[in-house]
C-alpha cells in the first residue's frame, strides 16, 4: 500500500498524515504506470461507538480505552483525510452509503453492517520495480552516481567503511563525506559493526497470507476491504492481480527469530482466517488455498510500551 497514513488521524499524527498524504499523491502523478488509486471500503457496524476515545487521541494525542470504531468516528477521520488530500488530489472524495446499498454492491459482506465507507488510497504491485526507477532517476541525474546490491557494510575505520561485495567475498573500502545508515530495522547491528553501537531499534513484526480463492477474489469486488477486526487491530483484505492478500499481523517479535528469518505462524494463519469470517461470514477459507505468506519486521523506534503494535 501506499498508503496516506489514515490510521495516524487517531493519534492525532497530523503532520504525518499530511506528509503521508502528500507523497501518495505525488506517487500517484509521477509513477503511474506502478502506483494506481485504491479503492478501499470498511464495513462498519456500529454508529457512536469509539467517538469519546477517538476525540481524545485526535484531540490530546493520548491513548484511550478503546472501543469499536462506529460511524460517526470514522466519518470525521475521512473528512479530515480528504481535506488533506484536497491540495494536491488525485483521488476521489469519500462515500458513506448505509446496509442496503453495501450489501448490493458487496453481497457477501457481513450480514450485521449498518453502514459502509469507501474511500482512496494508493497500492504498488510491484515496489521493487519503483525502487529500480527511481534508481535510474538517480543515475541519470547524476553522472557520478552509482548504486551497487549485494555489497554490505561489514565495519568503519578511520580509513573510512569497509564494504564487501557479497557474490564475490571482496572487501573494499569506501569514503564519503556523509554517509548514512539506512540499513532499516539492522541500523543498530550495522552501528555496531561500524563500532559505534546504539540501541535506536525495536519493530513489530507483520505476516501475510497470499490466496487462490477466487469466491474471496469475487466478494471484494475488485477493493481493499478494510476494517477493525475483534481485537481492535486495523486489518485488510485485498485483491493482488487474481490473489486476494489477507494482513496483518503486528506483533512483538519472537526473541530467537532473527529479524531477518521472520516467518508466518500457524497462529498467524488462524488469525487472518479469523479476521476474513469477521467480514465475510459466508466464505470458508482453508490452508490449501494458501499460496505463499510472507513476513518481515517494521524498522520502529525502541519502546518500552506495553503494547508496540
Ligand atoms: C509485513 C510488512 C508489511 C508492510 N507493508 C507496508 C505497506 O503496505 N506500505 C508501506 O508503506 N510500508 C509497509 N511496511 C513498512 C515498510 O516495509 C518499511 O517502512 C520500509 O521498508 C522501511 O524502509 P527502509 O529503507 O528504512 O528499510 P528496509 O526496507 O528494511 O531496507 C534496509 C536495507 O538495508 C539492508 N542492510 C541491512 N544490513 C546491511 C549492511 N550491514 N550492509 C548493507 N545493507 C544492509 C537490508 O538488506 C535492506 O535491504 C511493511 C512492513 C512489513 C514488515
Amino acid at each position: 500500500m501506499i498508503h496516506g497514513g489514515i490510521r495516524y488521524l487517531e493519534n492525532g499524527e497530523f503532520r504525518l498524515v499530511s506528509e503521508s498524504v502528500d507523497e501518495r499523491n505525488d506517487l500517484l502523478k509521477t509513477a503511474p504506470h506502478y502506483v494506481k488509486p485504491l479503492k478501499t471500503t470498511i464495513p462498519i457496524f456500529t454508529t457512536f461507538s469509539g467517538l469519546l476515545s477517538g476525540s481524545v487521541g485526535f484531540l490530546s494525542r493520548r491513548r484511550a480505552e478503546r472501543t469499536e470504531r462506529g460511524a460517526a468516528l470514522i466519518k470525521v477521520g475521512l473528512t479530515v483525510y480528504d481535506a488533506f488530500s484536497r491540495r494536491r488530489g488525485s483521488v476521489p472524495r469519500h462515500r458513506f452509503v448505509g446496509r442496503t446499498t453495501a450489501l448490493r454492491e458487496m453481497p457477501m459482506l457481513h450480514p450485521g453492517l449498518r453502514y459502509a465507507a469507501t474511500y482512496f488510497d494508493a497500492s504498488v504491485h510491484n515496489p521493487e520495480r519503483l525502487t529500480l526507477d527511481v534508481l535510474s532517476s538517480g543515475l541519470e541525474a547524476n553522472p557520478s552516481a552509482r548504486a551497487s546490491n549485494y555489497v554490505s557494510v561489514r565495519s568503519m575505520g578511520p580509513d573510512g567503511i569497509l564494504l564487501r561485495d557479497e557474490s564475490t567475498g571482496t572487501d573494499f573500502g569506501f569514503t564519503a563525506d556523509v554517509i548514512l545508515n539506512v540499513t532499516g530495522v539492522w541500523v543498530d547491528e550495522t552501528n555496531a559493526a561500524s563500532g559505534s553501537p546504539t540501541a535506536y531499534m525495536g519493530g513489530t513484526k507483520g505476516s501475510h497470507i497470499v490466496l487462490d480463492h477466487p469466491l474471496l477474489l469475487k466478494a471484494c469486488a475488485g477493493r481493499e476491504v478494510f476494517f477493525e477486526h475483534s481485537d481492535g487491530r486495523i486489518v485488510l483484505i485485498y485483491p493482488i492481480g487474481e490473489r486476494v492478500l489477507v494482513g496483518t499481523t503486528d506483533i512483538e517479535p519472537s526473541e530467537d527469530e532473527p529479524v531477518g528469518e521472520a516467518v508466518c505462524t500457524e497462529e498467524e494463519i488462524d488469525y487472518f482466517f479469523d479476521l476474513i469470517a469477521h467480514v465475510f461470514p459466508a466464505i470458508t477459507v482453508d490452508r490449501s488455498a494458501i499460496v505463499y505468506s510472507f513476513s518481515g519486521v517494521r524498522p520502529c523506534p525502541a519502546t518500552r510500551i506495553s503494547s508496540p503494535g
